[in-house]
């Protein structure tokens, strides 16, 4: 086993930690530049992304590392094991060995989860996935589109390091990120006052009501911000989402790009009902044919735009399930449809 020892890179706890909180730090003032002030700086955003995922791992890794006493113990939770292998013991058996040594890459997201999961540490990782996929699609974001999705991070990473910072780490926030705490602070507290006048704000639009639950979703198409408000004009008329989409606008309170709701929250069902015809998947969203919206669901035959639902549900003669296409045909499916007319012709 002495070789083993060997082989496993060492790990100094107390650096990783100073790492991730130098991380976080320099995270947070990009956001700042990026946003803030006179001269924003739009591509400070992807390198505020970049620090803030990088810091959050640091400090996850640093849990992990120091919930175990030994530093070999600590190393091999954090790099890459080295592959586990078959091997075949000559007498029809098998046994399975770890192969080379341990690597000096450390280890990625899905494994933290995993590690997380077996020392029972809980996490958001909802919020953690979508600052990775964000991390990954850098290379390809305009630094402008991402300063509101930037900014939406920063707010919803607070509660998240707060408390994980807290209850994990033991030690105050504050006093480990000093000003760059501050700031996340502040910012988190504008975000939360301003998505709540947004929320009161859209209760008052009439927004049908099976709709409601993706206005969360809808972000501007100017900076992927989701602090969106209904136009104030189109409340003043006394407009409603429902009946006057094609004229009921969504301002963003982030950089004020002014835009239709409709076609935000039409794209938002869309996306979540999206299939793929080559797997052999059927759509689960169709055309309604009262209100001609792409918002009919198929798995509860009624509409989320207009709550319509079908006159006839099943087939008198045979009891299969209709759809929208059968609905012209009187309670039949379109077999018995055909069986009936021609019936009724040769009668
Ligand atoms: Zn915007
Ligand atoms: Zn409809
Ligand atoms: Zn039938």
């Amino acid at each position: 086993m002495a070789q083993k020892q060997r082989t496993k890179p060492t790990l100094d706890a107390a650096k990783l930690r100073e790492n991730a909180l130098t991380s976080i730090r320099l995270g947070v003032e990009d956001f700042e530049r990026s946003q803030g002030g006179e001269n924003p700086d739009p591509a400070r955003a992807l390198s505020s992304i970049r620090n803030l995922f990088a810091g959050v791992l640091l400090l996850f890794k640093y849990k992990i590392a120091s919930s175990v006493d030994h530093p070999a113990d600590a190393a091999a939770l954090i790099f890459n094991p080295p592959e586990v292998l078959p091997s075949p013991d000559g007498d029809g058996g098998v046994t399975w060995q770890p192969v080379g040594r341990f690597r000096d890459t450390t280890i990625d997201v899905a494994t933290i989860k995993k590690r997380f999961d077996a020392f029972d540490i809980e996490i958001d990782w909802d919020v953690i996935y979508k600052l990775q996929s964000c991390r990954n699609h850098l290379e390809h974001l305009h630094p402008a589109h991402t300063l509101g999705e930037v900014a939406d991070f920063v707010a919803e990473l607070f509660p998240i390091l707060r408390d994980f910072i807290r209850d994990e780490l033991e030690e105050e926030p504050a006093a480990i990120l000093g000003e760059a705490w501050q700031i996340m602070l502040l910012h988190h507290d504008f975000v939360a006052e301003i998505k709540e006048e947004c929320d009161e704000a859209w209760a008052e639009a009439g927004v049908p009501d099976g709709m409601y639950e993706w206005l969360e979703t809808c972000k501007c198409s100017e900076c992927a911000s989701t602090l969106l408000k209904p136009d104030q004009e189109n409340i003043d008329a006394g407009e409603t989402v429902e009946s006057d989409d094609t004229r009921f606008f969504a301002m963003c309170v982030k950089c004020g790009h002014r835009e239709l709701i409709a076609p935000l929250l039409l794209e938002a069902l869309g996306k979540a009902h999206s299939y793929d015809p080559r797997d052999g998947e059927e759509p689960t969203l169709e055309r309604c044919i009262e209100c001609d919206r792409e918002a009919f669901v198929v798995e509860h035959q009624a509409c989320l735009w207009c709550a319509s639902e079908l006159d006839y549900t099943e087939c008198e003669d045979c009891g299969e399930a209709l759809g929208q296409e059968d609905q012209d045909n009187d309670g039949r499916c379109s077999y018995h449809a055909y069986a009936y007319e021609k019936f009724m012709r040769e009668d």
